[in-house]
């Protein structure tokens, strides 16, 4: 799954970002849907985040991120938050952008505040094409069927603005703008950029959500297990980042695996089906959890079996698709994964 010869992908995919200019006049508005429910080596010295425009007086575009940032960081633990946020939020507002960029398979990148320039835009939907779309694809067979729509912010003051108007608690603001990646309401993703450390961390978040976006689409989003829903985000996730920079990725899984591990040992370790409270308060990334139990149906029964379950879902009941497909049943995977950590 992890194919050292994507290497030569990541070296195609090295763009530096430049700083952009924004594009005057032509403002358009962009109609977001409403919805109804849900190193190698590192040469180059780069800036760690986005700049905060509240604190730069330039009038420039002011958004850059690395393209290849470091190989010992861990950025996987910022979603679990925002993952469970969006299970209260019903919908995301409108956003009004001066830049905007269509890529092709129906997702159309935007800028969520004036910082956000067009060279981000297309760096965002160069990724969505070269590296998030064409994962979801393979692993999941499944494409975003209707329009979908990325929104970035450049900072935590017009991100948590949105967030806001979005009907996200007060309470909650400060915390998620300051720890997460994404966040996905049916067909539209928010991003704070200023939270990424890198291009290959935007092509992770990018894939993550998006295959939330397909799911959703599908049908199924509300179907599926937390536990798959976020272990294949997580899996296309990491596959994408992995094109880009697959030192990090293996760094990244090396720590999250020994944190789940010393939870197993600690007695701490969470069921599959554990509670969202318990999520919250875990400490260690549960998420990640979920991805290995993902890779260990793929690693058991094939990618092919992963993808037939996520098309079939919903035909039924989860229990009997699951059985269906994996010839076991799903509590039974559930206790046996936990067992095997
Ligand atoms: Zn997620």
């Amino acid at each position: 799954m992890y194919n050292p010869l994507l290497k030569i992908i990541a070296t195609l995919l090295g763009i530096v970002l430049n700083i952009g200019v924004a594009i005057p006049g032509n403002t358009t508005t962009i109609q977001v849907p409403v919805p109804i429910n849900q190193p190698s080596t590192n040469e180059k010295s780069t800036p760690t985040q986005v700049q905060n425009p509240s604190k730069s007086t330039q009038n420039s575009t002011k958004v850059q991120l690395p393209a290849n940032k470091s190989d010992k960081r861990i950025i996987g633990t910022k979603r679990t938050i925002e993952d469970r946020v969006r299970q209260r939020v019903r919908s995301l507002p409108e956003v009004s952008s001066a830049v905007q960029k269509q890529s092709s398979g129906n997702v159309t990148v935007l800028a969520g505040d004036p910082s956000v320039g067009s060279q981000v835009i297309q760096t965002a939907t160069d990724l969505i094409q070269s590296a998030a779309l064409p994962i979801i694809k393979t692993n999941l067979g499944l494409a975003p069927g209707n329009s979908a729509f990325v929104v970035l912010f450049s900072s935590p003051r017009t991100y948590g603005n949105s967030l806001l108007r979005a009907g996200v608690d007060n309470s909650l603001i400060s915390s998620i703008t300051a720890n997460t990646g994404g966040l996905t309401i049916n067909s539209t993703i928010w991003i704070p950029l200023y939270n990424l450390q890198d291009q290959s961390d935007l092509a992770n978040v990018l894939a993550h959500e998006l295959t939330h976006v397909v799911v959703n689409q599908y049908g199924i989003g509300n179907t599926l297990p937390t536990w798959v829903n976020e272990g294949i985000a997580w899996r296309d996730g990491l596959m994408a980042q992995e094109k880009m920079n697959p030192n990090v990725v293996a760094y990244e899984m090396r720590a999250l695996s020994q944190e789940v591990g010393e939870a197993k040992r600690s007695g701490r370790l969470l069921p599959l089906t554990a509670t969202e409270s318990d999520i919250l308060n875990s400490e260690y990334n549960v998420e990640y959890q979920d991805f290995m139990a993902v890779e260990q149906l793929v690693k058991k029964y094939g990618s092919n079996a992963l993808q037939t379950f996520i098309q079939q879902a919903n035909k039924t009941s989860i229990s009997q698709d699951f059985e269906d497909v994996f010839h076991a049943g799903i509590e039974q995977f559930q206790d046996s994964f936990t067992q095997t950590l």
